[in-house]
């Protein structure tokens, strides 16, 4: 079987795998496999848990167990072309985590933003006929554009060219020289302009061709600056092997523990001298900081707040260290590794997760221009709206595994869940209600017996520790299962129930009251979920709070995912309601 090509986050190009394991986990949708299905290939073979795969996120909490505080990043991505899907999914994500500690009233850092160095960028721009920094400068806006088309409200965009990004890297450079960690040497080697990197022979083909590119490698020879990665090297090692949760999933700490074998011990190559498009090495003019040691502290200054001195120091008040990286997994060794091993050389805490997901594929292909098969993501939230594409990207695709888009599977994902599932309850239940209650009540003044029992609340004083759970697992599809399963318990209660049929012209006081009694119990649960589903989707959520008359509240927070016996008044008397999640029409999608 033919290797399935992988999209690269870092340049649109492609990688083949022969894993062709992967084919069988195309198109499925951690949504649409319930929770008693069989586990994933990876689970089986491994022998993991979910919960072992997916731990709980260590999350600062305050006495209560309430999330106190979030820094979480998506990559920084590289600047040289528009941001592309593969930017997209990290950063709903990353969003979906931040939106659910704000729920709790956390302290919320949300990092993402650029890379903005390197030959490659130097020669893209050269290409267009504008300088480096102008090229992405006009990057930067697509960027900003793109999140906030996404409803991705990341409170920092890290830009690795202000002047206040380079006092960092110049400290940073300087404590790890006062360190003794850096040294100047003759290397030779075989370097990709694509990853800006010199290869390992396992990263070539045969001819010392780019495995991910492509193309062939430059044997080039340069006096560089090094990092002593090599005196970290059994650090990193015990910290991995002592802290199960530093790389997550748990399936991609092997592989690192495989680099970080005694064979592999080396250190870094921190400088260039083949470009001028970068950071000057402090004290030497002739060479650029290299890119990755300059963009990882993209991290930490885009933390500091306009007035801080752009100092190491600074940051530490600001939300460092990190709770969660989220990255590619391409770039795992440069977080696994690399990062630690800067952080630990300049006295600085590490941070607590990075957490890998996988790539994207369309139709079981690789993207790229040749096969014009590129899902762009604005034209994508242009025609869908943001909530259903953060719904199927980040609710319908196993975060950590490799994740299929169809035009088709989206539609049908969407629709089925956000139209049919809960979008109809709330129709129902309002459409219902309105016409036939006067005035909004509680449950209660119209119950004849206790409600407490009642198979809706019961499902609602359940789903929110399952929820909260899942989200703090970065788990998200499994969130939705339990967001779903209680919105399944509504729409099984309004079969069985069938209040429509006792609130005809002629059924009994008795009939209507429990009819109403119902869709005010269901009501609430509906509530619940919208509260619930906000960190995924916010819109859709606000428009349900509307519907219900509860719009006006101000932030949402998670202890509205109580349940209340409180008054809905949208529920009384009004209008005939809007449909509160419009269908996708497939037919004009089919076979894009
Ligand atoms: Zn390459």
């Amino acid at each position: 079987m033919a290797g399935l090509s992988l999209l690269c986050y870092k340049c649109h190009s492609s990688t083949s795998s022969k894993q062709a394991y992967r084919f069988a986990r195309l198109n499925r949708c951690a949504l649409a496999t319930s929770t008693t299905a069989e586990p994933a290939l990876d689970e089986v073979s491994e022998g993991r848990a979910s919960s072992e795969k997916h731990p709980q996120l260590q999350l600062k909490r305050d006495g209560a167990g309430k999330v106190e505080k979030l820094t979480i990043t998506t990559p920084l991505f590289y600047a040289n072309g528009s941001p592309h899907i593969g930017s997209a999914y990290p950063a709903i994500a990353s969003d979906v985590l931040a939106r659910y500690a704000k729920l709790h009233g956390a302290e919320v850092h949300y990092v993402t933003g650029m890379d903005e160095h390197g030959e490659k960028i130097a020669q893209t721009a050269a290409t267009n006929n504008k300088t480096p920094q102008e090229m992405v400068d006009s990057i930067a806006e697509e960027f900003q554009e793109l999140w906030s088309l996404l409803d991705v409200e990341a409170n920092h965009f890290a830009r690795t060219t202000p002047d206040r990004h380079k006092a960092i890297v110049r400290e940073m450079w300087q404590r790890c020289l006062d360190n003794g960690d850096i040294y100047k040497k003759d290397y030779t080697g075989h370097y990709c302009v694509g990853c800006e990197a010199y290869l390992d022979k396992d990263e070539m083909l045969e001819g010392n061709i780019c495995k991910i590119h492509q193309k062939p490698t430059i044997l080039r020879t340069e006096e560089n600056y090094f990092f002593r990665l090599s005196k970290y090297w059994d650090d990193i090692r015990e910290h991995i092997e002592k802290n199960p949760d530093f790389i997550l999933p748990t399936s991609r700490r092997s592989q690192i523990l495989i680099w970080l074998e005694d064979d592999n011990k080396r250190d870094f190559s921190i400088s260039r001298a083949s470009t001028s498009w970068g950071i000057p090495v402090p004290g030497d003019d002739s060479q650029v900081v290299y890119v990755w040691f300059d963009a990882l502290l993209g991290y930490l200054s885009s933390l500091l707040q306009p007035d801080d001195p752009a100092t190491l120091d600074a940051v530490l008040s600001r939300g460092w260290p990190a709770e969660v990286h989220v990255i590619g997994k391409d770039i795992m060794r440069f977080h696994a590794i690399y990062w630690p091993a800067m952080l630990m050389s300049a006295g600085l805490p590490l941070p607590k997760h990075i957490c890998t997901h996988g790539f994207l594929t369309k139709d079981g292909l690789k993207m790229g221009k040749s096969l014009g098969n590129v899902v762009e993501p604005v034209p994508l939230v242009q025609s869908f709206g943001p909530d259903a594409v953060r719904f199927f990207f980040a609710g319908c695709l196993a975060f950590g595994e490799d994740g299929d888009f169809s035009y088709e599977t989206f539609i049908k994902r969407v629709n089925s869940s956000l139209a049919n599932e809960l979008g109809n309850l709330v129709h129902r239940i309002l459409t219902l209600s309105r016409k036939n209650l006067e005035e909004a009540c509680s449950p209660n003044d119209l119950a004849t017996g206790s409600l407490d029992n009642h198979p809706v609340r019961l499902a609602s004083l359940r789903a929110p520790a399952e929820v909260a759970r899942h989200y703090e697992q970065l788990d998200i599809p499994k969130a939705m299962l339990a967001v779903f399963e209680l919105v399944g318990v509504g729409n099984l209660r309004m079969t069985q129930v069938e209040p429509w049929a006792k609130l005809k012209k002629n059924s009994s006081e008795e009939d209507k009251k429990e009819a109403l009694c119902e869709l005010l119990m269901m009501a609430e649960g509906a509530r619940i979920c919208a509260v619930l589903l906000s960190p995924v989707t916010p819109q859709l959520s606000r428009k349900i709070l509307d519907e219900f008359g509860l719009g006006a509240e101000g932030d949402l927070a998670w202890s509205q995912t109580s349940w209340s016996w409180e008054v809905i008044p949208g529920l009384a008397a009004g209008p005939k309601p809007t449909p509160v999640f419009q269908r996708i029409d497939l037919e004009p999608w089919k076979g894009k």
